[in-house]
């Protein structure tokens, strides 16, 4: 049939559809229904002369099954609707299991009906809406039913199986050949390079129902807890730049997201930051919020790398310091704040200018209260503990970040979809959905995908 044909037969169909409508969303809506049970058919003969070529062997340790039947059917719900697929099955007498070869080599899971396409689209669905809202922006994009459990249920499926691989590459930190193997993903340049990474963490509700009483549901009491979501980002400084706005961007970044504990976090840090060059970098700089966590993990984990504090949180110890002495607001306060800021941001040792100003201060502002003198000891005890990592005019000449604006907007577009307002989740799911998020910043997809390939 020559091409020309299969225009003509299209033409014809949508014509009939459209009943003179000259809207042309409603013409590419009708050519893709009257094309689409063509589709359907093609790739239900496409998957069945795959599945008919499939050796019958084991797809994890590749004996040779035992074969129980030939021609099982089963359906699959795929982009262009149900199709039937019959193929052959048999035991692995090693693994000790009934297994479906064909489905393995054609993507599809067991007791799951949907294909690689439509598991696709759920995951992607389900990280940017809930859903019930997710289903209906399935059919208006893709004219594919799924109804939200589905949906839902898939999205999680498509979860757990980017935890565990997730899992694997964490568990792959804790021997020298599983750091090597993380290490040789890693595509570094050949120049020297520093590497960024930057850590912070917030907060996720969820609902607690383990031995949740009849008597506390009467008395209406919700249950809830607050879990800490470690979050870590991690690029290479060569890879940041400035749009033509002026807005900093990040070509190319890892991201970590848990609420799985420190512990894990650390080593699922420290396998991302091997996969993005951490063996071969000239510098490691490790950057976040006063918070002990991130320095004993900085040490622990990334011993020679050096470590600063966010600026603009150092800032805001001084200006809590001006507002409490001067009064919030006032032009006291701001006078009194300006050099201090100055000299942390400007002077190379800024930090020890500011912690002598401090220390003169009892000697010359008079009249301080008990409490404000113990506020300006504490302040001093800070900026002791951390001046170390208050090297912001050496970081700025060398083009380093002085701030770690770049996790804490990595935590709001987390947020934004793992804190809708009312949104529970349970221990299990969101880590399922949190590693699929992940998986998927870190373009790492096609692990999930394979054919989402360019
Ligand atoms: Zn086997």
């Amino acid at each position: 049939m020559a091409e020309e044909d299969v225009v003509q037969w299209l033409y014809a169909g949508a014509q009939a559809l459209l009943q003179g409508s000259p809207r042309m969303g409603d013409m590419e809506k009708a050519l893709d229904r009257v094309s689409r049970e063509v589709r359907r058919k093609a790739l239900e003969r496409l998957t069945q002369a795959a599945a008919a070529q499939q050796a019958l062997v084991c797809p994890v340790c590749q004996s040779a099954l035992q074969v129980v039947e030939h021609q099982r059917v089963r359906t699959v719900e795929s982009a262009f609707g149900k199709i039937r697929l019959a193929r052959s099955y048999g035991l692995c007498l090693s693994c000790q299991k009934q297994l479906f070869p064909a489905d393995a080599t054609l993507g599809l899971h067991a007791r799951a009906p949907a294909s690689p396409r439509v598991q696709e689209i759920c995951a992607l669905t389900a990280l940017r809406a809930p859903a019930g809202q997710a289903e209906e922006d399935v059919r208006r994009l893709t004219g594919i039913e799924v109804g939200a459990s589905t949906l839902h249920r898939e999205a999680r499926r498509q979860g757990e199986r980017a935890l565990s691989l997730r899992d694997a590459d964490e568990h792959r930190t804790q021997h020298a050949d599983g750091i090597a193997a993380l290490a040789a993903r890693a595509t570094p340049p050949q120049t020297s390079f520093t590497l960024v990474i930057e850590v912070d963490a917030w907060n996720i509700r969820e609902r607690d129902n383990w031995g949740k009483t009849d008597a506390l549901l009467k008395a209406g009491k919700e249950l809830e807890r607050w879990h800490w979501v470690f979050t870590g980002t991690v690029f290479r400084l060569d890879q940041r730049g400035t749009t033509e706005a002026g807005r900093p961007v990040i070509a190319e970044r890892g991201y970590v997201a848990t609420r799985r504990g420190l512990d894990s976090f650390q080593r699922q840090l420290y396998a991302e930051s091997l996969q993005r060059g951490l063996q071969k970098a000239q510098m490691v700089l490790i950057l976040g919020d006063g918070a002990v966590w991130i320095w004993n993990l900085a040490t622990d984990r990334f011993p020679g790398a050096r470590q600063r504090v966010d600026l603009h949180h150092v800032q805001k110890h001084l200006w809590d310091l001006a507002h409490e002495l001067h009064g919030p607001g006032t032009q006291a306060a701001q006078l009194w704040v300006r050099p201090y800021l100055q000299w942390l941001a400007r002077r190379k040792d800024g930090a020890l200018d500011v912690i002598e100003g401090l220390a003169q201060l009892p000697a010359t502002l008079v009249g301080l209260t008990r409490s404000q003198r113990k506020t300006i000891r504490r302040e001093i005890g800070y900026f002791e503990e951390h001046q170390e990592r208050m090297d912001y005019k050496a970081g700025k000449a060398l083009g380093q970040p002085v701030g770690s604006g770049a996790i804490e907007s990595t935590c709001s577009q987390y947020q934004r979809r793992f804190k809708l307002t009312g949104q529970f989740w349970s221990l299990a799911g969101d880590e399922a959905f949190l590693a699929l998020a992940t998986h998927h910043r870190n373009g790492r997809w096609s692990q999930l995908f394979p054919h989402d390939v360019e």
